[in-house]
């Protein structure tokens, strides 16, 4: 059952790889007992690739310029939705039955395998408009079905934020009032500015954290600082620079 479900990333330039090394790294050192899987674009270089591959049970190529023909011509028209259709992506690894997608902008702090028990779509609240789900973490089912309804949306109406978020947000529309399980606890996508909104409040909770999400444009890896979470941010160096083993093959 569990070899039928997957974490799921995405990393479609080199910097971006750095961040889902981590991701994988950080879900290995808390022992995950399911598949850590990253898909990338054609782009990335060959020693990106490689340091994937170490830490990555599979890495899977994507070319969404290649995959359609209606989908290609969109996307000459429309670049800015070049990165949401590749995230949309993950709705094809029907190989799994179920997966939690993860930004490559996040640490994993702890075992969060029970993620698996939610169904699709559950997600944290965004805290810029908490009745919108943030979609840097979300539990779903890959269904070529759901894949081709996303993207007929995205090609109708295109997406209210430009990004994934806010096509996923109108796919996924009754998210904030249907059903309370599908929210995830705000600790499984704890955002970097959250400390500003809410100082007391993450002083208070911070501590439970799971899954940190280094949303936003300073990234740990831009070379730009960021000035929030040090903290954090030290333990994404720390786990960038581990070693970690993949565990033998069953
Ligand atoms: N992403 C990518 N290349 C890009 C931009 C985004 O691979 O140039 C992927 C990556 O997995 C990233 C996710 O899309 O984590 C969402 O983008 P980002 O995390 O930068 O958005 P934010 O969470 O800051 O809104
Ligand atoms: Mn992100």
């Amino acid at each position: 059952m569990s070899a039928g479900e997957a974490f799921v990333t995405l990393a479609t330039t080199d910097p971006y790889c750095m961040g889902a090394t981590v991701v994988a790294k950080s879900l290995r050192r808390h022992g995950t007992t399911r598949q850590i899987v990253v898909m990338v674009t054609p782009n990335i270089s060959e020693q990106s690739r490689v340091s994937l591959e170490k830490v990555f049970d599979e890495v899977i190529t994507v070319d969404v310029m290649d995959s359609e023909d209606r989908l290609h011509l969109a996307l000459l028209g429309r670049p800015e939705l070049g990165t949401t259709f590749t995230k949309i992506h993950c709705w094809t690894l029907t190989q799994y039955s179920k997966c939690v997608f993860l930004d490559a902008d996040t640490l994993v702090l702890c075992n969060v395998d029970e993620l698996f028990e939610r169904d699709e779509l559950s997600a944290a609240p965004d805290p810029g408009w908490p009745d919108c789900f943030n979609s840097g973490v979300f539990v779903f089912r890959p269904s070529l079905q759901t894949h081709k309804k996303l993207v007929n949306l995205a090609l109708q109406h295109g997406s209210f934020d430009r990004g994934d978020q806010g096509l996923l947000n109108s796919f996924f529309s009754s998210w904030p009032v249907e059903d309370i399980a599908k929210h995830l606890p705000f600790v499984y996508n704890l955002s970097a500015n959250s400390v500003y909104t809410y100082l007391p409040a993450f002083k208070q909770f911070g501590h439970n954290a799971k899954i940190v999400h280094f949303l936003g444009p300073v990234k740990p890896w831009s070379s730009q600082r960021l000035d929030t979470m040090e903290e954090f941010v030290s333990q994404w160096w720390k786990e960038y620079h581990s070693h970690t083993v993949l565990p033998a093959p069953m």
